[in-house]
């Protein structure tokens, strides 16, 4: 199974060529803590995190 990889600008953690939220192609996969956002209007994390589009993200870059 390969490492999951974050993106470095937005937190997403996504698979596949490049970032769907912001098009970055810059990744690692050094991080801590996984959220999924659902409901980023909705959700106080999400807000915290600046986080506007559903996903799963990364809480901390490592
Ligand atoms: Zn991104």
């Amino acid at each position: 199974m390969p490492a999951e990889r974050v993106c470095k600008s937005c937190k997403r953690i996504y698979e596949g060529d490049e970032c769907p939220n912001c098009q970055s192609k810059e990744t690692t996969t050094n991080f801590k803590g996984k959220i999924i956002i659902t409901n980023p209007e909705q959700s106080e994390i999400a807000k915290n995190l600046n986080i506007k589009q559903k996903g799963t993200y990364a809480v901390k870059l490592g």
